[in-house]
């Protein structure tokens, strides 16, 4: 089969025309982040942000043109929204700006109070479980909550919520879903489960830029962000961009995932954002025939570990048929089952992460010399 290369791609492009000025998009600069990968052709297109309604045909039109080439399998094209020129702020201003959290990078968001990450070394340690979880738990508490499923390489919040269809947008802005009291969004409600992942480098951080600050998200007191396993360049980078009160490690009491975990604090360390604590999943399993407890993996090991790296242990949760089946069908443990000892354990955790948040708020004792 024929090899779809960049160089494909971007000729057809020049024949996509941006209907105002009559130019093609690819001299307007507005193609960016071309990820070319077997056949799966990724790009963003970058509009003005008051034309973002009209400019639904164009980013069609562009999808179609590099679908009719040879060897294309798919095709992603994302429209992100830039300001026009020359009102774009510096991007890494030397004095923090007001509303800018002094710090981390990012800006704050209007009407979001703490923002959260979840994270974790690798994939499959149950991290969005642990999240959608901890998320209902903190509106359990009265708390109003947002979750962002930023998890890149498999986007869960729809199926862990049973979120459908395209979020409401007026081509500007989004509107996020709302499930068990809870406000989502989900890159996988913007890209669909059955485009692949071929969303690298530019792409990433444009979808994340845009779920962080082109959603309607309105009063939100939490914000549980799902972060992308791992700590490669695009976690750094969100971890960058947003204005991050803390992070919260997920991790399984096997020692290579306590090494990945050690990846996750490093790389938040790196950014100076507070670690409010690690998570031990899959902790240990009970029986459901016969009640009997076994410690599946080494169990305690986040808990030794954390106390080894003087951060906060915040809770375990066992390894249980019940957490998975609620989770598959669309309403997770705390919403399904809210008197259960898994919902309580969740809701503790909750409470820590509140703890850790107005912890990390408080400025540091200083120590006065007299
Ligand atoms: P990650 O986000 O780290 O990739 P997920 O949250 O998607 O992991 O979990 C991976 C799988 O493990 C899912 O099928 C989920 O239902 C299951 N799972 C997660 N935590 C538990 C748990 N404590 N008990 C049983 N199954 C779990």
């Amino acid at each position: 089969m024929a090899r779809v290369t960049e160089e494909d791609v971007r000729r057809a492009l020049d024949g996509v025309v941006e209907p105002e000025s009559g130019k093609p998009v690819t001299a307007l600069g507005m193609v960016g982040g071309l990820v070319v990968k077997d056949g799966n052709v990724g790009f963003v297109l970058e509009v003005p942000a008051e034309r973002g309604r009209d400019m639904e045909s164009v980013r069609r039109d562009a999808e179609d043109a590099v679908k009719a080439l040879r060897g294309v399998l798919s095709v992603t094209a994302v429209m992100t929204a830039h300001k026009p020129a020359g009102t774009d702020a510096p991007a890494r201003p030397s004095r923090p700006a007001p509303g800018r959290d002094e710090r981390t990078g990012g800006d704050a968001i209007p009407g979001v109070g703490a923002i959260v990450a979840v994270a974790s070394g690798k994939g499959g340690v149950g991290k969005s479980t642990t999240a959608v979880n901890i998320a209902l738990a903190l509106a359990s508490l009265d708390r109003r909550v947002a979750l962002l499923d930023a998890d890149i390489y498999g986007p869960s919040a729809p199926r862990l919520l049973g979120l459908e269809g395209k979020p409401e947008t007026d081509g500007r802005r989004l509107w996020p879903k709302e499930a068990f009291g809870v406000k989502a969004m989900s890159i996988g409600l913007l890209i669909g489960e059955d485009q692949p992942m071929v969303w690298r480098g530019p792409m990433v951080q444009s979808a994340l830029e845009q779920m962080l600050r082109q959603v309607e998200w309105g009063e939100v007191d939490v914000m549980i962000v799902d972060m992308p396993p791992g700590t490669g360049d695009a976690q750094l980078t969100l971890t960058q961009r947003a204005p991050l009160a803390g992070a919260v490690i997920v991790s399984t009491p096997q020692d290579l995932s306590l090494i990945d975990a050690r990846k996750g604090l490093n790389m938040f360390r790196k950014v100076d954002v507070p670690i409010l604590g690690i998570v031990e999943n899959m902790s240990y399993f009970v029986c459901p025939h016969c009640g009997r407890r076994t410690d599946v993996f080494a169990h305690g090991g986040a808990r030794e570990e954390a106390s080894r790296l003087g951060v906060p242990f915040l809770g375990e949760i066992p390894l249980d048929i019940r957490i998975r089946e609620t989770s598959d069908g669309g309403r997770p443990i705390v919403a399904a089952e809210p008197a259960s000892p898994f919902s309580e354990s969740y809701r503790l955790i909750a409470a820590a992460i509140l703890d850790g948040i107005a912890g990390a708020r408080r400025p540091a004792p200083r120590i006065v010399i007299q």
